[in-house]
């Protein structure tokens, strides 16, 4: 949104634009918080005027001036979302959808429209986007490789990289500057659900695109489904195009939320960080786990690897909630190879490094002795205490 409302010469830092960033114009209009508007249309007399905006929209994807048309194009409250979340990324603009598996089916559908349907992608990805990928639902086709293959999977038709990092459920890093290098002139795509702009802001080491499911962090109180890709105003527009056509649109409601998420973004982060890191070292030095997974960057997130069964864990466990999605303000965990990666194939999984005993924590914001203690209880867990059958429920197809 480029007008005299939302623009701010002065750089400021992070957790400033976390509060101010898409909400500059409100003390000037009288407001504190930020108004939600929930109108699906809007009238308007000049149907010459709202002609000329349509054609201008269609030309571009630009947003046109002037009142909105209708909420499949645009719509006040979530442009105040996209303003902000553009600001902590560091990037032009940004295009929120209704779901990030929507965000993702954007970008491809974007790239493949101009004729550019390869994807160059690394393992591993968050188990849907690997399946909307392997799967060739849009028409798209997928080579998969390391970091040090990327350069040489590139195709004339190759219209995207993609890579995670932190990779769910793994917490793999990938140096984004190293893989930039490697795609020339094809844009990369680095999906930062995991790190969030306040660890990493991807744009500033090379790449052209940022996905996020903002079910996750950006919400991070696991009410509200979204997700948004930051970029430049140029392929913002071929989204805008894309969300308009296809319909993948974001709620204003669920605009509203992940904009007052965002206030507290960095606070959580880091809040929540510290006691990821913590139970990290406790974990690494109990001899009950095999391995454990800490990013260098740091994050809320901690995979580790049991010597014991790890469905004994999820049916212990009492404080941390035992569900499938990240980024709340409570703990979850969940076992990626029954739950999140479900849909991808075995060994496609065991390749990525997604065992069997891997367990994956999203770490809240509870007191981090109380969740040591749930975790060791529930590592302590012998049968009688595991009594919930959650290892033998069916798992869902598609989830977090
Ligand atoms: C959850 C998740 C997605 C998908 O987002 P939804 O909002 O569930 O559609 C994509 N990437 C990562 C890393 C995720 O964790």
């Amino acid at each position: 949104m480029e007008n005299a409302a939302f623009a701010e010469p002065v750089p400021r830092a992070l957790a400033t634009e976390a509060v101010h960033a898409g909400r500059d114009d409100l003390a000037r209009l009288g407001l504190h918080a930020a108004p939600l508007d929930l109108s699906t249309t809007y009238p308007s007399h000049d149907a010459a005027a709202e002609a000329a905006r349509i054609d201008a929209f269609a030309a571009t994807g630009a947003l046109p001036d002037g009142p909105p048309v209708y909420a499949r194009l645009d719509n006040p409250t979530t442009a105040r979302f996209e303003t902000a979340l553009a600001r902590l990324e560091g990037a032009e603009s940004a295009v929120a959808f209704a779901s990030g598996m929507a965000a993702l089916t954007a970008v491809l559908l974007a790239r493949a429209s101009s004729g550019l349907r390869h994807v160059v992608a690394v393992r591993p990805l968050y188990g849907c986007s690997d399946h909307l990928l392997s799967a060739g639902l849009l028409g798209t086709e997928v080579t998969w490789t390391d970091p040090a293959g990327v350069a040489s999977a590139i195709r004339p038709d190759t219209g995207l990289v993609m890579v995670e990092t932190p990779a769910n459920p793994t917490l793999a890093e990938i140096d984004i500057a190293a893989v930039r290098h490697s795609c020339g002139s094809v844009p990369l795509l680095v999906d930062n659900t995991f790190a969030t702009p306040v660890l990493q802001r991807p744009l500033e080491l090379g790449a052209r695109i940022v996905l996020h499911s903002a079910t996750k962090y950006l919400g991070g109180h696991g009410d509200v489904m979204g997700g948004v890709v930051a970029c430049d105003e140029e392929f913002a527009g071929a989204l805008r195009q894309v969300r308009f056509a296809t319909g993948g649109v974001l709620h204003p409601l669920a605009g509203y939320l992940l904009l007052r998420g965002l206030s507290t973004l960095p606070v959580r982060v880091r809040a929540a960080s510290a006691s990821a890191a913590e139970l990290a070292r406790r974990l690494a030095a109990d001899p009950r786990i095999a391995r454990v997974h800490y990013p260098r960057i740091g994050g809320a997130m901690v995979s580790f690897e049991v010597r014991g069964d790890p469905h004994r864990v999820i049916a212990g466990v009492r404080l941390i909630t035992p569900a499938v999605s990240l980024g709340s303000v409570d703990t979850l965990i969940q076992h990626p190879a029954s739950i999140s990666h479900r849909i991808v194939a075995e060994s496609d999984r065991r390749e990525a490094g997604v065992g069997d005993r891997l367990l994956r924590l999203s770490v809240g914001l509870e007191d981090v002795d109380d969740l040591w203690a749930d975790l060791s209880g529930a590592l302590a867990a012998g049968p009688e205490r595991g009594t919930a059958p959650i290892a033998h429920r069916p798992a869902p197809a598609h989830s977090a």
